[in-house]
């Protein structure tokens, strides 16, 4: 695969992003990426490499980078922190006889959403993390740094070819019927322009809430494979505060596939879910 330099200084210091990105290129990007051992490789996707970044001729700053088809997770070691990127490639749609949208109607559009999915998932729950009893000194460092629960971002990119999802957003009159939806498997979000109001919404079980629900972060949710909790046969119906239900919290059992991948890319760490 492609050489694909993860730019985690424009993550860190253009958050949110305001223009598109092109494919995660840009200046301050990791130009130079090594394995711990000191061989030079290439951060492929296979996941689980630990990458040296080399910024502006500063010392090195260690990641451990997993690309899967749905987002990017970066452990950042010296940090104790961790990043999930995804990348968002818009297909921009009207329904006549509505106007085109604008450059500003999209970037409004993509920061929006962007900073209400940030709002709703990131700094919430804290992930467990212990020393598998292979831990090396890398492993014992970023546990006692993090003190044994990691904060976890997650940052929406737009960008300018393909990415991990193609997300269609419908220009839509305010008001009208649009159900928004997310298959996992092909990788695809359908979004529609009066998405980013809150609004009311109703379990199966005909319990509501007048202006509680967000639509962008709940889609998000089945971005990582989240099923809807507002469904009579789901086992968390009645947890109707949570984000996947018709509310806006995120809870432990939501970053089930990050907790997964995780434990699949720092082999001296043992990730999990924390308790309810
Ligand atoms: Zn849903």
């Amino acid at each position: 695969m492609a050489l694909r330099p993860f730019n985690f200084k424009a993550q860190l210091h253009q958050f949110p992003p305001s223009t598109p990105h092109s494919s995660g290129r840009k200046g301050g990007a990791c130009r130079q990426v090594k394995i711990w051992s000191g061989k030079l490789t290439r951060v492929d996707g296979t996941g689980g490499e630990l990458c040296a970044l080399k910024i502006g001729g500063r010392a090195a700053m260690p990641h451990i980078v997993r690309h899967e088809p749905w987002g990017v997770i970066d452990i950042v070691l010296h940090e104790g922190r961790i990043f999930f990127q995804q990348d968002w490639y818009y297909l921009w749609q009207v329904r006549p006889p509505l106007a085109p949208w604008t450059y500003e109607e999209k970037r409004n559009f993509h920061n929006t959403a962007d900073r209400q999915i940030w709002g709703v998932w990131s700094n919430r729950i804290r992930i467990p993390v212990q020393l598998a009893p292979n831990a090396d000194s890398r492993a014992r460092d970023f546990v006692s740094r993090t003190a044994g629960r990691v904060p976890i971002n997650f940052d929406i990119r737009w960008v300018t070819r393909a990415g991990h999802y193609t997300v269609t957003v419908i220009k839509i009159p305010a008001g009208a019927p649009g159900r928004s939806w997310v298959n996992f498997g092909t990788r695809q979000i359908t979004l529609h322009s009066d998405d980013l109001d809150p609004r009311g919404a109703c379990t199966d079980t005909d319990v509501c809430t007048d202006n509680g629900f967000l639509t962008a972060p709940h889609e998000f949710g089945h971005t990582i494979q989240l099923p809807d909790e507002y469904r009579a046969t789901s086992p968390h119906v009645s947890d109707t505060a949570s984000i996947m239900n018709i509310g806006r919290q995120v809870r432990p059992r939501h970053l089930q596939l990050i907790v997964n991948t995780l434990n699949q890319m720092f082999p001296g760490c043992v990730f999990s879910l924390p308790a309810v």
